[in-house]
């Protein structure tokens, strides 16, 4: 694997192999990487020929206030990571390389950016499809794989990439998670062993709601209030939000039929923890006990 810092050697590696005949994958992420990150590595590798995974904590999607001096990081173990899934070419951008003049230019999805993560981080989705997109043409023609853990943001990637012609087909890939269910998350690092504990409630709440779903609920109220109620059982656990939502665009739905995600946002601690999951399928949700 080779580890770059620029994107001139970047696209020269990716233009050299494609003219060789290669198909290149895109991983994007911030790092201090986990399984989730990997099981993108994976599909990419097994999916094409190339993998670019790339590690850059993006400053324009933090908000004033949020964690983006205290993100956690940790380069050497993460290139061992890398290595290890297969990865070709490491990119590690500087700021000053992908930022080298103030942004002036950024890139805004609608509507679909707009509610739930975006009601609550207002600046994010801007700064998300803003990194993507220069990722994007960064890259070139590729196959770009980010995780469902992140829905929101796997529905405005995809949106941007269609609106705006990129040569990039964006694969979604499922959520991996810690054997008692909490998905993997970068952040998980900041919780203590009681919050957890508590942070199961997130995937137990998504786990009961397709349970109720699956015995024939039907209204997306009765399914937030089941959840809802949820965490008001669990102290530690501060809801954001609960969104029984159309998977594609986001709005809500009124009434539980196919396409259906439901979307879960709390605090736990310092961290936001963010799940979700089919209406239907409780795929990789463990069974409540
Ligand atoms: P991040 O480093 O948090 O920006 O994440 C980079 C990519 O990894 C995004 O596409 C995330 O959705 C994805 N990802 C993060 N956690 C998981 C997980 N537990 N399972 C699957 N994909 C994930």
């Amino acid at each position: 694997m080779e580890i770059v810092h620029t994107i001139a050697e970047a696209r020269a590696r990716l233009d050299a192999a494609r003219a060789d005949g290669a198909t290149v994958g895109l991983v994007p992420t911030m790092g201090f990487l986990h399984y989730g990150h990997v099981s993108l590595m994976t599909a990419a590798g097994a999916d094409g020929d190339m993998v670019m995974t790339t590690i850059f904590v993006n400053p324009l999607q933090f908000a004033e206030g949020e964690d983006l001096e205290d993100y956690p990081r940790d380069l050497d173990r993460d290139a061992e990571r890398c290595e290890a899934a297969g990865v070709d070419l490491l990119l590690v951008p500087p700021v000053e390389e992908m930022y080298p003049q103030p942004v002036a230019t950024e890139v805004t999805v609608a509507e679909i950016a707009a509610a739930w993560e975006g009601a609550s981080r207002p600046t994010h989705f801007a700064g998300v499809a803003t990194v993507v997109a220069k990722l994007f043409n960064i890259a070139g023609p590729c196959r770009a794989y980010f995780g469902e853990k992140d829905w929101q943001q796997l529905q405005v990637v995809t949106r941007m990439a269609s609106d705006l012609s990129f040569p990039v087909e964006v694969v979604g890939c499922p959520i991996v998670r810690e054997p008692d269910g909490l998905a993997m998350s970068s952040r998980n690092v900041y919780l203590d062993a009681d919050q957890r504990i508590a942070a199961r409630v997130l995937s137990r709440s998504l786990r009961t709601a397709v349970e109720a779903i699956q015995a024939g609920e039907r209204s997306p109220a009765a399914v937030e209030r089941l959840m809802t109620e949820m965490f008001d059982a669990e102290p530690l656990a501060d809801l954001d939000y609960v969104g029984v939502v159309d998977a594609a665009t986001l709005t809500p739905t009124d009434e539980i039929g196919d396409n259906v995600r439901i979307l879960v946002a709390a605090q736990v601690g310092i961290p936001r923890l963010l799940d979700n999951t089919d209406a239907h399928d409780p795929a990789g949700l463990p069974d409540l006990d």
